[in-house]
């Protein structure tokens, strides 16, 4: 029996706004959707946390024996500054200002992007297509949505007729929004625009001539649509109809909104059962965005550089820090939160060890199934890793009372404790060993400089200076700086 047949999974589905019970189109296997980034800069912290987020998705989902074909695509191409299909491509933008090729630009942040994902210890989507990849197949959807009534052409570009497609379709959907209120909110800007209304959206863009990324089409030589990319490579690698589709909240309008629009007018199908929205990571209470400076790159926390920060932070920590936070909610980023974060990191990794060192009892005093059955309740809830974790540190306090004798396990259930918190701390949260700081261990590095500094004095004492200056020079080697000061040797670690 598949563990997912014993599990009920509830998601919460962002187009019904409320958590429905998981179904899966085929059976064992499941496929997932994630809009990837646009890579034209490095990945900031608040975009990590979404693409975190689906890790876990994943990782649970994988976890429950089911079969996931996760696809996350890559923006090289069409995603220009602003909504309003206005703006510059932003890949092109970069590029020219540095004076490189746009696929220079790609490749850089690719790399950073996927340097930065394995840090966090992230899975690999199973595909990860792109978009300039995949220019014939965004042709073949706009000739079709053209050929339903639903798009038009001006000057070499095409144009989604959202006023036409809500005649028989219901735009706005997912957003919640309406296209009356819409019209209504949207002011005339005097700009220049092919469009028949300011709510419809570009498919097909005609390219300026001093456009680089340009690619021929029936309309004009040109480049795709942003919104168009997803549904392309979506059907193209899941089909028509597939589980879920997730992405960062502020891609719910207009472009998730867009997407249900073309996969409807162009296939007549509803693309999607469930639709999935992380929410933002927050600092100073305010958005992270790249062009107020309010943000925050992961490699600072790794290395500790940045005036926000008091010390560096190993990549599961930050990860723990995000995960004690339910996907759905902001979550404020501070360095005060990374500090507990770590705390709590700690004493869940040092439980875990000493789980193996408790000598199983006769008699046993805590119910290890009811206890595990908790742990998948809290993730069949829409993947409520702070429930998760709450329930985590439940088993840190019978183990830590195990060892001081103050509670019994038998075998068989530090056995399901073993098991479970494998399970969840290393496969589902994916957190990593090797990133606890464990305080024992910095105790015992502590008291051995501590011997050191002793034996230089002795060695002062005695006027031997050549070995007291050979401590301190070779301490000083590795990283570890003496300091004489009144009240005797103090040291720090650079
Ligand atoms: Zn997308």
């Amino acid at each position: 029996m598949k563990l997912f047949e014993q599990q009920e999974l509830y998601i919460y589905n962002s187009i019904s706004k409320t958590k429905e019970k998981f179904t899966s189109i085929n059976d064992s296997s499941i496929g997932m959707y994630v809009c990837g980034p646009t890579v034209y800069s490095n990945v900031h912290l608040g975009n990590c946390r979404t693409f975190l987020s689906f890790d876990l998705v994943f990782r649970y989902l994988k976890h429950l024996d089911y079969k996931v074909r996760y696809v996350r695509n890559i923006t090289d191409a069409g995603h220009l500054e602003n909504d309003a299909d206005s703006g510059e491509d932003r890949i092109a933008k970069k590029a020219r200002i540095e004076m490189v090729e746009p696929m220079e630009i790609v490749q850089r942040y690719t790399v950073d992007f996927h340097q930065t994902m394995a840090k966090f210890n992230a899975l690999p989507p199973s595909i990860e297509p792109t978009a300039t990849g995949h220019i014939i197949e965004q042709i073949e959807i706009i000739e079709k949505i053209i050929s339903e009534g639903f798009a038009y052409v001006v000057n070499g570009s095409v144009y989604f007729d959202v006023h036409k497609f809500n005649e028989t379709h219901s735009y706005g959907k997912l957003s919640g929004r309406n296209l009356e209120d819409m019209v209504a909110n949207t002011r005339d800007l005097a700009t220049q625009t092919d469009k028949k209304n300011p709510q419809d959206f570009a498919l097909w863009k005609k390219a300026e001539p001093v456009h680089i990324m340009r690619w021929s089409s029936p309309w004009s030589d040109g480049f795709p649509g942003w919104h168009l990319e997803c549904t392309a490579m979506s059907t193209k690698y899941l089909g028509n109809h597939f589980d879920i589709h997730g992405g960062g909240m502020d891609l719910k309008f207009p472009h998730h909104e867009c997407e249900i629009a073309q996969s409807e007018a162009a296939l007549k199908t509803n693309p999607v059962n469930y639709w999935m929205h992380a929410n933002m990571l927050t600092l100073n209470g305010k958005k992270m965005a790249k062009s107020t400076g309010n943000n925050i790159l992961p490699h600072e926390i790794f290395s500790g550089d940045n005036t926000i920060l008091s010390k560096a932070f190993s990549p599961s920590v930050a990860k723990f820090f995000m995960y004690q936070a339910n996907y759905r909610s902001i979550l404020d980023f501070s360095n005060e939160a990374l500090l507990a974060s770590e705390k709590g990191f700690n004493r869940l990794m040092e439980a875990y060890k000493i789980l193996s060192e408790i000598a199983p009892s006769e008699k046993n005093e805590f119910d290890s199934s009811v206890w595990r059955q908790s742990c998948y309740n809290a993730m069949n809830d829409d993947f409520n890793s702070p429930i998760l974790i709450a329930q985590l540190f439940e088993a840190v306090k019978v183990i830590n009372l195990a060892k001081e004798g103050k509670t019994q396990l038998d075998k068989e259930n530090i056995d399901v404790i073993k098991k479970t918190m494998h399970d969840f701390i290393f496969d589902v949260l994916a957190l990593e060993e090797s990133n606890a700081n464990n305080a024992s261990d910095d105790n015992k590095l502590s008291d051995a400089i501590n011997i050191l500094i002793e034996l230089r004095n002795q060695a002062r004492h005695n006027k031997d200076f050549s070995t007291s200056d050979l401590i301190r020079d070779q301490l000083k080697e590795v990283g570890i700086n003496l300091k004489d000061g009144k009240d005797g040797t103090s040291f720090s670690l650079n």
